[in-house]
């Protein structure tokens, strides 16, 4: 059955529900041979807790799930961790954890549009939808996802890779960059490719997607091939590039946890040699 996405079911005290709630990006589990739990509670009263809002998110299951942002100078109920995106990764099960982003991102969204950002009136929870309404000038604000591309370029059976002026001393990975308004994400990853290291590719394939909380993007992954030009860095974001074959990488993302990690595993077993 999987997660069906709602949000407008008042909370009934007769069923047991998820709990998914937030002190700033850490969600509360309990961890129990290396694995967490989310609360399934009538309602978070029974723990003790006074959330500052909460939210229906949909069923997972069949199961309400609900997202609370809880003070920041609460004490913490006892048993209890406060954990990250990352941390969470491979405690909680696939299902709970993309509840889990899902809820971080509602929580988020809601505490940063309690007033209008052109009028600056008090907004309020639009009914039927998930939105928040200003109750003067009626400005709608829905939760906000920022586009961003990847991007694996494939040469002679290598991948490009780069490092980023921000990563850690010898660590690369595959490009990437946010879209601009009005871009279509073909366009974007030519430019950002284009931008940051002077190639120009071809054969522009969708590899996948995945939400990415930090805060709110959502990462577009495509393949391409190298079509033409040298490897010149800007030299503000990147730092360096190469072409790496899949014996011969250097220290860069893998596993399930991000996309960039796929791509690179993808790359692996594509182009083993
Ligand atoms: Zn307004």
């Amino acid at each position: 059955m999987g997660f069906e996405f709602s949000f407008d079911n008042p909370l009934n005290r007769d069923q047991e529900s998820y709990w998914f709630c937030y002190q700033n990006d850490r969600l509360m589990v309990k961890v129990n041979d290396n694995k967490a739990v989310v609360p399934l509670l009538f309602d978070l009263d029974e723990i003790g807790i006074k959330p500052v809002r909460t939210q229906h998110l949909g069923r997972l299951n069949g199961v309400h799930c609900y997202s609370a942002e809880l003070p920041l100078d609460m004490p913490w109920p006892e048993n209890v961790s406060f954990l990250n995106f990352i941390e969470l990764h491979n405690l909680l099960e696939k299902e709970m954890y993309q509840v889990a982003i899902n809820a971080q991102q509602i929580v988020a969204w809601e505490k940063d549009h309690q007033f209008c950002g052109r009028c600056g009136a008090r907004t309020r929870r639009k009914e039927k939808e998930r939105a928040m309404a200003c109750t003067d000038c009626g400005s709608l604000f829905f939760p906000r996802i920022t586009p961003a591309i990847m991007v694996a370029i494939i040469k002679d059976n290598k991948i490009l890779l780069a490092k980023n002026k921000t990563f850690p001393q010898g660590f690369y990975s595959v490009l990437a960059g946010f879209a601009e308004p009005g871009e279509q994400l073909e366009e974007c990853v030519r430019r950002e490719v284009k931008e940051e290291v002077g190639l120009e590719i071809k054969n522009i394939t969708y590899f996948g997607s995945q939400p990415w909380p930090f805060p709110n993007s959502l990462m577009i992954a495509f393949t391409a091939d190298y079509a033409r030009n040298e490897i010149e860095v800007d030299g503000l974001e990147i730092i360096e590039a190469d072409w790496f074959s899949a014996e011969n990488l250097p220290r860069c993302p893998t596993g399930t946890l991000s996309i960039a990690g796929r791509i690179i595993d993808w790359f692996r077993k594509t182009y083993p040699n």
